[in-house]
């Protein structure tokens, strides 16, 4: 920058930000404020390029290239939904009418959606899955996992990861969502080829693999089987567990530390105790609940057994068609017992454990510059005004969006 560049010339290419007058500052770093989530009251952010480079009360904020008054909103970290599947064709509406007139879900409505995947264009999956990134990016989401299942064979779900690569760092490989149709008679020679051939020409798109163990999709033995092999390919393990009925996923994720067992619906005194005392946190999806009027989770005794607990949208067109981690955190706090702070942790520090991710879901120095402003003055307001949107700001890697 040359001597005579104008103030408003730096401002307008500046490197520097500071956002200041923010009326609560959600940290979720307890050395920089007050209780679990740091709180900050009269908070400032200063965002250098794309990193958290100073955080602070808005009296102490250093001098910044420019700067942006959040005239008493709220600010926290950009959410982190560790849990969507975008990668999809066609349209479930048909089936979501008939279940709320009374028809119960089974993971059968997966084969429907299945089939107009792999109908699907390449360019069509693109424009979907960054439709709905966008979408969740307004509402605050600033990193997204997302995942294949809708190929099951060896070439869609090879281009599912390629397209979801193109879109998002957390790619999960889910060959394992349930038994392709093309091997509707022989589920053991499906194993064999979602652990070899679909496995080599998937490995090299994701960084997770993850297995649908539940009656109907995968059953304990099958599940340790794929992620085991998936681990051998340097991929790393989470499991769609518990979640219509009880059964061995919580207990198989721990076994093969997992970075997150999903859904947790149903689960037992063990399931608990083996989560509250491993590194896998319990990821919980009421979008899911909610859409299918089923059982909510219940999220108390993880919490007082001392588990990390996650939230996220679980966002697909069968079963929870929502991209709104407001929603959820909503969902959680009038139906599954977390207090408003314990939820919007979960939204954003949980969703980066469960991804094994430190440099987001906080703001700290040195962390991704990923934020978001409320139209209110306290991150309360998420679950204490339900379905309105209070995202009014979003940076994502430092860019206001
Ligand atoms: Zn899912």
């Amino acid at each position: 920058m040359n001597a005579s560049t104008t103030a408003a010339e730096r401002a307008a290419t500046g490197r520097t930000t500071a956002i200041t007058n923010i009326a609560t500052l959600v940290t979720n770093d307890p050395s920089l404020g007050e209780g679990p989530l740091g709180l900050i009251q009269d908070a400032a952010v200063v965002l250098d390029g794309d990193r958290v480079a100073w955080i602070g009360t808005t009296s102490k904020a250093p001098a910044t290239d420019s700067h942006v008054d959040a005239g008493g909103r709220a600010g926290i970290p950009g959410f982190v939904d560790s849990h969507s599947h975008l990668v999809f064709g066609g349209d479930r509406t048909a089936e979501f009418n008939a279940r709320m007139s009374g028809r119960a879900y089974s993971a059968g409505g997966i084969r429907t959606t299945v089939a107009a995947t792999r109908a699907a264009t390449d360019e069509q999956l693109h424009a979907n899955v960054a439709k709905y990134l966008a979408e969740a990016l307004r509402q605050g989401t600033t990193t997204l996992e997302t995942k294949s299942g809708y190929g099951l064979n060896v070439e869609d779900e090879a281009r599912a990861l390629r397209i979801a690569a193109a879109h998002t760092d957390e790619v999960t490989f889910l060959g394992a969502h349930i038994v392709s149709p093309d091997y509707a008679d022989d589920p053991a020679g499906y194993v064999d080829l979602v652990t070899g051939p679909m496995l080599d020409a998937c490995a090299p798109h994701a960084r997770w693999i993850d297995v649908f163990c539940e009656q109907g999709a995968f059953d304990g033995d099958q599940a340790r089987t794929i992620l085991t092999a998936g681990k051998a390919k340097g991929l790393l393990p989470r499991v769609h567990a518990n979640q219509l009925h009880h059964g061995p996923g919580v207990q198989i994720a721990v076994e093969l530390d997992a970075a997150s067992a999903d859904h947790c619906t149903h689960l037992d005194a063990a399931d608990i105790d083996a989560l509250a005392n491993s590194a896998t946190v319990a990821t919980l999806l009421p979008g899911a609940e909610f859409s299918t009027r089923a059982r909510w989770p219940d999220a108390r005794p993880l919490l007082d057994a001392g588990a990390t607990v996650a939230l996220s949208t679980d966002c697909n067109p069968g079963s929870s068609f929502t991209s709104s981690m407001p929603f959820c955190i909503a969902l959680a706090v009038r139906d599954m017992k977390m207090t408003p702070d314990e939820a919007v942790w979960a939204a954003t520090a949980g969703g980066a454990a469960a991804l094994r991710r430190t440099d987001v879901g906080r703001l700290t120095p040195g962390a991704r510059a990923d934020l978001a402003l409320l139209d209110a003055p306290s991150h309360v307001h998420l679950a204490y005004r339900p379905g309105v949107p209070l995202v009014s700001d979003v940076w994502h890697r430092g860019v206001r969006v």
